[in-house]
């Protein structure tokens, strides 16, 4: 699943490719991206807007039009965006034909282009906000704050896991501790700061919390740098792919010495997802502690 880095990635890769344009005919062919619009009057709303920014928060993109209405999108597992594909790409959910543009000035008469949402498993939405507040009261409900945020720090995260007896890998991926960390970035994040993933979050010191932040903080960062991952299906608007699962020290590296002190690395299941970690730099809490 794409998380922050890679949505941050495709968002700064398409912002100044439809900012400006105009949406001048959209196809929705899965009703289940659109649910709970029919797929019918979602495209009618999105018809003759003017895209005026395309922006992120967490793992969602969001499209704010000019008529103040914003289309928050969330790609789930398999959701790419793919701008003027060749050749047609298969497992099309929505095909939008834009018009205008930034640079269509430049060149009158340029051809129209393309962008084109494939998802192969089909958990891909999109949800319209009527305004600015109703997106407030969206991510309200939904997220946490931005790993880049002031508000993010390793005081927060001590205060907020207090009374968390969860495993600290089960918090990190509840979206409404953080914004945008998934399975990836959480094992990063967790070897950076030497925690082991099953750790209850409750027993964590504010220390190791500051660590832990830290860890966050370097693991989207590099993330980003990289341009996102593509372990599965993550593509960039061009089809080309990120680089970042060249650079992971843990995750799917099982049984590959720890770039820190070359223990093998271990895949275990924590919250359901399989968890890579260094059960040296990481030390397993007691009762899993074999
Ligand atoms: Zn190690």
């Amino acid at each position: 699943m794409p998380e922050l880095p890679e949505v941050e990635t495709i968002v700064s890769q398409l912002a100044p490719l439809l900012e400006g344009a105009t949406l001048a005919r959209v196809q929705i062919s899965d009703p289940r991206w659109s649910a709970p619009l029919p797929p019918d009057a979602l495209a009618a709303a999105l018809e003759g807007r003017r895209v005026e920014r395309l922006g992120r928060r967490g793992k969602y993109i969001v499209w704010e039009l000019d008529d103040g209405r914003r289309l928050v999108q969330h790609l789930r597992m398999t959701g790419v965006l793919l701008y003027d594909p060749t050749p047609d790409p298969t497992h099309v959910r929505v095909r939008m034909a834009l018009a205008g543009g930034p640079n269509s000035a430049l060149s009158a008469g340029s051809a129209a282009h393309t962008l084109v949402i494939c998802d192969p498993r089909r958990f891909g939405t999109a949800t319209l906000c009527d305004d600015g507040r109703a997106l407030e009261r969206f991510f309200a409900e939904r997220l946490g704050p931005e790993p880049f945020d002031e508000a993010f720090s390793g005081a927060y995260l001590r205060a907020a896991l207090r009374h968390s007896r969860r495993a600290i890998k089960a918090a990190l991926l509840d979206q409404r501790l953080v914004a945008g960390v998934g399975n990836i970035y959480a094992d990063e994040a967790l070897f950076a700061a030497g925690v082991h993933p099953a750790r209850r979050a409750d027993r964590l010191s504010l220390a190791q919390c500051e660590r832990l932040h830290a860890g966050v903080v370097a693991a989207i960062r590099a993330g980003i740098d990289a341009r996102g991952a593509s372990i599965d299906d993550f593509r960039h608007v061009d089809g080309v792919r990120g680089s970042f699962q060249d650079r992971f020290m843990v995750h799917r590296r099982a049984g590959e010495p720890c770039p820190r002190c070359a223990t093998e690395i271990v895949k275990t299941v924590v919250a359901g997802r399989g968890t890579y970690c260094c059960p040296r730099c990481q030390p397993p809490p007691r009762r899993v502690r074999r």
